[in-house]
């Protein structure tokens, strides 16, 4: 699109996660006009790191953001997958590090510094919080939205950026449910005085036991590191109750110095949750109105890419915005850039487990992970 006709463009951003921040970056550095709408009065994150790819850096790089993400991250090399105790079974670096023109490593940082560092890059006024969308109206090339604070807002185009829940991909685009996994996700962030020896470096370890896999992700620029322990289990309450004991039992047979971990974990801070994606949908947008990140394409967190996805989503949908001739073809060129490979990522992110391990505690029962085509 000719640059008068970005800089006339008036968009609309539902959520202020990941997605809808890095999005409103990018389309804002094209000239449009963005406003960005949070239903939270205040944008939180839960105590947990991730890790950042080199292409998902390399967007940093290309909207002037790279900075702000690289002081609160640390640059890491590999990642590595062991057994339960600790023997290893593979290690490989992170794969894209020397894809760029300079080298760009995968950086691993805790979700709260994540998103702020994201939202610190935005101008002041972008980002109404507050603004819980409870309607939209797909009206061809506008689309108008309601709020639950009685507020409404208009706009050229809409961002459907809000998470695995959708208000706009339910209203839209597909009124199917998130799909339960038959996982528990069991996250914390501990100092690496806790860790008993096991953060020797910046790099990501999985270890994996029957039912149960462990993720340590280092935070060497905080002192800590993250705790993310997810195994199988049949309650899909979205906040299941759990105790110490349980989580004991959970961890029994891995190396000691992960029981001992376990043992130390405050679990006030524990952050406790049933695992969700979404069956892939076949639409992504109208004429006006697109979904981006977990609202289009929430996946399985096994390969780490539900985030880096929401990022790259949002850096093809400004090229797509620069390059075609209208908004309509723009976002038909975005799905068809980023749907063949989120579909493949929610297909093989289903796939974390061994077969006999799911049926075994799923016996005829339909989660993601157990309906997966095999
Ligand atoms: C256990 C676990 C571990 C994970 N680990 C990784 C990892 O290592 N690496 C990785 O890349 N990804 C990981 N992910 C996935 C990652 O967290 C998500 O893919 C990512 O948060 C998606 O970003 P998003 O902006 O699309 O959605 P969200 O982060 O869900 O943000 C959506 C925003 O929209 C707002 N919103 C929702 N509804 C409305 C509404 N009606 N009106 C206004 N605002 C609304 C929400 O409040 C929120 O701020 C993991 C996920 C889980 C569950």
């Amino acid at each position: 699109m000719k640059t008068s006709e970005l800089t006339d463009l008036n968009i609309a951003v539902v959520g202020a996660g990941y997605g809808g921040a890095a999005a409103a970056k990018a389309l804002s550095l094209l000239g449009a006009t963005v406003n960005v709408y949070e239903q939270a009065s205040q944008v939180r994150e839960v105590g947990a790191g991730i890790g950042l790819r080199p292409s998902t850096m390399d967007r940093f790089r290309q909207w002037g953001s790279f900075n702000a993400v690289a002081k609160v991250s640390s640059p890491s090399d590999y990642f590595e997958i062991l057994t339960a105790t600790g023997e290893p079974i593979m290690k490989e670096a992170w794969p894209g590090i020397n894809d760029f023109a300079e080298e760009t490593k995968t950086h691993l940082i805790h979700r709260g510094d994540f998103i702020e560092a994201l939202l610190g890059v935005l101008p002041e006024g972008m980002v109404h919080l507050g603004h819980k969308l409870e309607a939209i109206e797909d009206k061809g090339g506008r689309a108008v939205l309601t709020f639950a604070n009685g507020n409404t807002a208009e706009a050229d185009l809409v961002i459907g950026a809000d998470g695995i829940k959708s208000v706009v991909r339910k209203q839209l685009f597909s009124d199917k449910e998130p799909v339960f996994s038959g996982e528990h996700a069991y996250r914390a962030v501990a100092s690496t005085d806790h860790a008993y020896g096991m953060v020797v470096d910046d790099n990501f370890r999985m270890y994996i036991g029957s039912r149960t896999k462990i993720y340590l992700l280092p935070l060497r620029h905080r002192n800590q590191m993250s705790f993310d322990i997810t195994t199988l289990s049949g309650d899909s309450s979205w906040n299941p109750a759990m105790t110490k004991d349980d989580l004991l039992e959970v961890v029994e047979g891995f190396d000691e110095r992960i029981v001992n971990i376990v043992r130390d974990l405050d679990l006030d801070t524990v952050n406790c949750r049933a695992v969700y994606d979404i069956d892939p949908i076949d639409v992504w947008h109208s004429d006006s109105v697109v979904l981006l990140g977990d609202a289009a394409h929430s996946m399985l967190h096994h390969q780490g890419q539900g985030a880096n996805s929401a990022i790259m989503d949002a850096g093809a949908l400004a090229d797509a915005l620069q390059d075609a001739e209208s908004v309509a073809v723009a976002l038909a060129k975005y799905q068809s850039t980023r749907k063949p490979e989120t579909d493949e990522l929610q297909r093989i992110s289903r796939q974390g487990w061994a077969e006999d391990e799911v049926d075994d505690v799923f016996p005829g029962q339909k989660t993601s992970t157990n309906n997966q085509e095999k």
